[in-house]
């Protein structure tokens, strides 16, 4: 038998407070959290275990990643036959069976023409890979003055360079210089004012969409490469799109030769019904960027998906030669592969894909029912997201939503996920009718209380 390392490692960090100092925590408030850590020793099915030894209902899927519910044993499995069959192996004119075999079950279940796939480790690296790839697929057309980069405000799409340039959170921008040039960002879709309490999509704001129109009217349509938008946006605090605003944003791009990029790396994998937002919203983009459920969050890995007319537009030239000259160390890395091949198979054995259509109705019913709840002044969701923002605390925003937050992992034994004053929950998709009540009426006595 094996020394159980994890513990060891788990009694290690946890013996005294400096112990904790070496770790820098991302997007993490460092002082704060360590003056009161929160940690998880063990995962399964719905619930964490923290270090302590209470079960913790995860009304966040992880970070939007576990979408199978954590540490299902054929993922766990997988990954553990795998370590010991072929731990690495580039794929730097070398390979390994995995990646051709994901790629083309992935490209299954993709919509349409998305029938190629590009492997990264994470959502920033999705982002930025879809980005240089929209670029020179414009060069390799002969179109090469085509640079620009069109996001939108309150856009997420990761932490690289790419990604921050075309996203739209101000604080994921403002520490960081002067960015890629030539971006430009469409109007965000979030209006409190005419949309509030909207159950599914929002009956306003198409005409958002109608802002890529200004900007080919100010730039030409000649200069811009692509349109990046996350379908729904999560990061922001749950932005929905308006219905028939995705429809509008492909309209304008197919007139005028944009490409289309839907950054999926949250709703991707059943977040919202189907394998995909570009599905359910019945949008066809021409690349889209995933990661976090590909794998149900226990390997890292991110994945790019090209349409044909992309993929082939770089298939020309010598046979000999490297067409993209872009690529990670760990794309295709057989663990990641194992992971996402025996996910893709919890997903398809158990429906889980349809679950957030399934369970839809019940959740809107549940979470449009703390409405009226003192400092409620909104709430969003579509399949299974759902967001609850609070009236900020005079001089002190955030804090309320941050306080519904400690309340409900200390007391409550309830994961949930806060940005700014939002609420926001992603559970993983196998909850049930029981996990749904428990999750608002912890939130209803919660948020009542720290009114
Ligand atoms: N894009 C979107 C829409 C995301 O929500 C995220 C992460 O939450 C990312 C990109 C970045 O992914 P990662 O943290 O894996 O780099």
């Amino acid at each position: 038998t094996h020394p159980d390392y994890t513990a060891h490692y788990s009694r290690e960090a946890t013996r005294a407070p400096e112990a904790l100092d070496a770790f820098w925590m991302p997007f993490s408030a460092n002082r704060q959290f360590k003056s009161a850590p929160r940690l998880m020793a063990s995962a399964s099915g719905m619930f964490y275990r923290t270090v302590d030894g209470r079960e913790v209902l995860d009304g966040t899927g992880g970070l939007w990643c576990c979408n199978a519910g954590h540490a299902r044993p054929r993922i766990v499995q997988a990954v553990q036959q795998q370590i010991a069959t072929l731990d690495f192996a580039p794929t730097f004119q070398m390979g390994h069976p995995l990646p051709f075999t994901l790629a083309e079950r992935l490209s299954a279940i993709a919509p349409g023409h998305l029938n190629h796939v590009f492997f990264t480790n994470s959502g920033s690296e999705s982002v930025d890979t879809a980005l240089k790839i929209a670029l020179a697929y414009h060069r390799a057309r002969g179109e090469g003055q085509r640079t620009r980069l069109i996001g939108r405000e309150k856009g997420y799409h990761g932490v690289g360079f790419g990604g921050i340039s075309v996203g739209g959170l101000p604080n994921n921008r403002k520490f960081f210089g002067s960015l890629l040039p030539g971006v430009d960002h469409l109007r965000h879709t979030l209006d409190l004012q005419r949309n509030a309490f909207s159950r599914g999509l929002p009956e306003h704001g198409a005409e958002l969409a109608d802002d890529l129109e200004r900007l080919v009217l100010l730039h030409d349509a000649s200069t811009i490469a692509a349109v990046i938008v996350e379908p729904v946006a999560g990061s922001a605090g749950v932005v929905l799109p308006p219905k028939g605003y995705l429809k509008r944003l492909r309209e304008i791009c197919d007139k005028h030769g944009i490409l289309l990029i839907f950054d999926e790396v949250i709703t991707g994998f059943g977040r919202v019904g189907k394998a995909f937002a570009a599905q359910r919203f019945d949008v066809m983009p021409d690349m889209i960027t995933t990661a976090k459920g590909l794998t149900n969050g226990c390997v890292p890995m991110g994945a790019v998906f090209v349409s044909d007319a992309i993929h082939d537009a770089f298939m020309h030239g010598p046979g000999n030669m490297i067409e993209l000259f872009h690529g990670y160390t760990y794309s295709g890395h057989p663990l990641a592969c194992a992971a996402a091949l025996a996910t893709l198979d919890t997903y398809a054995e158990e429906g889980l894909f349809e679950q957030a259509i399934t369970l839809e109705e019940r959740w809107a019913d549940a979470i449009h029912g703390l409405r009226d709840l003192p400092n409620v002044i909104d709430i969003r969701n579509i399949g299974l997201i759902g967001a609850i923002e609070l009236a900020p605390r005079p001089g002190a925003p955030g804090t309320r939503a941050y306080d519904v937050f400690t309340r409900c992992f200390h007391e409550e034994n309830l994961l949930i996920r806060v940005t700014g004053d939002v609420i926001a929950l992603s559970p993983p998709l196998i909850l049930t009718e029981a996990h749904i009540d428990r999750i608002f009426r912890t939130l209803a006595h919660v948020i009542a209380e720290t009114a």
